[in-house]
């Protein structure tokens, strides 16, 4: 059999034809070697690199946004300064925070929004890291309330693993409402909220800032596409136009009702900071 993948509209679908000839997929797409980048680093130092990395990336927008790490069966977690930009922090700026937010250690503030994290570490083993800012592509995904449609290779990474969060109250400032969040995310490692930004997760440092770095190109590719569509009206905005139709013949209930779903989130300047 011969084993191909054959990209369609925002899928992936695997066929096989006859004898299967390459597997192909990480064991074969990963370099046998790699060139090691000399000094060894400490954790504060690697997540001081990582901020850095996505910030160079376009990743961050102006001071918002943070990056936890929290370590297995440890209840402290890494995190970022609140009101210093990603591209300006050392590994003197990182501060140590426990799971209530309380600084343990460090020499300046942390946000209240640090319980967007704290839940999914909670409750998600493989969230040892936690990334969450507004990069623009995922901005304008989040505004039209769409996941990008899959339609460039480097996205098939994400196949399954992308999930789009639309019902939160925005100011996720305590356990309580974290948690609630962190239900709605389940087990997906990037996630867009809506009207917001993105969240992303992964096992390592590492891997989770290559995943956000990741994210980026098929977020551009999505927004991109669906700029291309013109204005050719998707089947959504057919409905609706179909629903204020009906709403023109009468019935307050159903305005309300149509007028509840398409009301954006309460977007207030600073639950994200
Ligand atoms: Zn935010």
């Amino acid at each position: 059999m011969t084993f191909r993948t054959v990209y369609k509209m925002g899928a992936v679908d695997e066929q096989l034809t006859g004898r299967i000839e390459r597997q192909g997929g990480r064991d074969v797409w990963s370099p046998r070697l790699v060139r090691g980048i000399g000094p060894e680093l400490s954790d504060r130092q690697k997540l001081a690199c990582a901020f850095r990395i996505l910030a160079r990336d376009g990743f961050a927008e102006n001071i918002s946004g943070h990056i936890t790490w929290q370590q297995a069966g440890d209840y402290r977690m890494l995190v970022n300064p609140w009101g210093l930009w990603w591209r300006e922090l050392s590994a003197s700026d990182i501060c140590t925070v426990a799971t209530d937010g309380q600084v343990l250690d460090g020499r300046w503030d942390v946000t209240p929004a640090i319980h967007i994290h704290t839940e999914l570490h909670r409750r998600r083993p493989d969230a040892r890291v936690v990334i969450h800012n507004h990069p623009y592509y995922v901005c304008l995904l989040a505004a039209v309330g769409r996941l990008p449609e899959l339609v460039h290779q480097s996205g098939t990474a994400f196949v399954d693993d992308l999930r789009f969060v639309s019902e939160y109250d925005g100011e996720v400032d305590s356990p309580e409402l974290g948690a609630a969040l962190a239900t709605q995310i389940g087990d997906a490692s990037v996630v867009i909220l809506a009207n917001h930004g993105v969240i992303v997760t992964g096992p390592t440092l590492e891997e989770a800032t290559f995943r956000g770095q990741g994210a980026g190109p098929p977020c551009r590719a999505g927004a991109a596409r669906r700029r291309q569509r013109g204005r050719q009206p998707d089947l959504d905005l057919r409905r609706r136009r179909a629903a204020d139709g009906r709403l023109q013949r009468g019935g307050r209930t159903a305005r309300r009702r149509v007028a509840d779903g398409a009301r954006p989130l309460r977007r207030d300047a600073v639950w994200c900071l």
